[in-house]
């Protein structure tokens, strides 16, 4: 059959545009792994020492772990078979959602399949056309995106500056605040016991994304908020990722009882996507309990984070000022971020360049994120390789991942 000719066919441009991006040095290439991701990993057949991941707790790879999700999937099946509101909310979920609760200290929790999924939802769920949300300029992208699908007015406050969020508030007030506990990019942590006034004072919800203080701040691991000796009352929304810290899948909401009822009816991202596997949940269950439990690894993780940082002080890196597992390494271009990357790829150790859009203009890094499951000795080596980096940026067009 003869096909009508087109004059502009849809995927036209698209291969200037990936020229487009190789050219700025931020085209990224998946490394596809052949083994775990932390601390041991393989690359193209060789051993790598992984500094990328955040599996903080190393706890991905824990055999109770691997167990749960194994018994789990003889005892639930594979897939979860449909949403949560239609016939996909199992024992398995419920559990953990209580188990979560009681984690928190908050009245109820809820679980999300992702993270991303969940910030969409709570966000487009509590504020509409016609409010204003407010959010930190450094938040993840999936906080910004929820306000986008929300329809309402976003406006963004200098990074962890109170004082700059109270200028926006002005007359009007706001709908929601929404913050990261710890940034995902830069390893610092939200004023929260100046966030938590000013949004009282305002009248509006605070949303704390601590995707990644769970399981490594506070006591037991519960995060942030706990950190700072802060008891969040009803007008306070945590959200929680359980791919991270807590080394399995998933995320979810905790607060109080009407805040989760209006989600589960509203939150169109948990309304219209398949739940989880349940098996999966009995894993993180597993997981959760292994993190409460073993202050040993948040010990550990600690000590190793102020090994590195005096290590890298002592070398002249360019650290930034973070207490937590992320510790990145400014390199200012993209060009600089991508040569370091590759120069440690070159010595057997994988770390991320990140470039823009993930971080603002002009401050591609290495992220840099370490894991109790680290030895001294890989971070010796780590040390070893960042103290030999080039100094200078060759041009290059093409390269990875960030
Ligand atoms: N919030 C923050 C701060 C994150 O770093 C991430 C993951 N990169 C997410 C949300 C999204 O979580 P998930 O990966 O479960 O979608």
């Amino acid at each position: 059959m003869e096909m009508p000719s087109r004059e502009h066919r849809p995927d036209a441009g698209l291969r200037e545009q990936l020229d487009q991006l190789a050219a700025a040095h931020r085209y990224r290439r998946r490394r596809v792994l052949d083994g775990p991701q932390q601390p041991r990993s393989r690359l193209d057949g060789r051993p790598m020492l992984s500094f990328c991941s955040n599996d903080y707790l190393g706890l991905a790879n824990h055999p109770e772990v691997i167990r749960a999700l194994q018994r789990g999937a003889e005892d639930w099946g594979v897939g979860s078979g449909a949403a949560h509101l239609v016939n996909g909310h199992s024992r398995a979920h419920h559990a953990l959602e209580e188990e979560l609760a009681a984690f928190t200290g908050r009245p109820r929790a809820l679980l999300f399949s992702t993270g991303y999924m969940a910030n969409l939802g709570i966000i487009s769920a509590l504020a509409g056309r016609g409010d204003k949300v407010l959010q930190d300029r450094l938040n993840h992208a999936s906080l910004l995106d929820g306000a986008q699908l929300s329809r309402a007015n976003l406006r963004r406050y200098p990074h962890a500056d109170a004082a700059g969020l109270e200028r926006l508030l002005d007359d009007s007030g706001a709908r929601l605040i929404a913050t990261d506990g710890v940034f995902s990019m830069d390893g610092d942590l939200a004023p929260l016991p100046e966030l938590v006034p000013i949004a009282r004072r305002a009248g509006a919800w605070l949303l704390v994304d601590d995707a990644h203080g769970l399981g490594v701040l506070g006591r037991g691991g519960r995060g942030s908020f706990d950190h700072f000796g802060l008891v969040p009352d009803d007008d306070c929304i945590l959200m929680g990722t359980l791919g991270k810290a807590f080394g399995t899948f998933g995320a979810f909401v905790a607060g109080s009882e009407d805040l989760i009822e209006t989600l589960i009816q509203r939150a169109r991202s948990y309304v219209f996507t398949t739940a989880s596997p349940p098996a999966v949940a009995e894993a993180t269950r597993t997981s959760l309990a292994i993190a409460e439990r073993e202050d040993w690894r948040r010990e550990r993780l600690h000590a190793l984070i102020a090994r590195f940082r005096h290590g890298a002080e002592q070398l002249g890196l360019p650290i930034m000022a973070s207490p937590t597992p992320i510790q990145p390494l400014m390199a200012g271009s993209e060009a600089q971020a991508l040569a370091w990357s590759r120069a440690l790829e070159e010595a057997g150790i994988l770390v991320g360049a990140i470039r823009p859009p993930t971080v603002p203009e002009g401050t591609a890094r290495l992220r840099i994120t370490l894991s109790a499951t680290h030895r001294d000795e890989d971070l010796d080596r780590l040390l070893d390789a960042l103290g030999r980096l080039p100094a200078s940026t060759p041009s290059t067009k093409d390269d990875h991942l960030d």
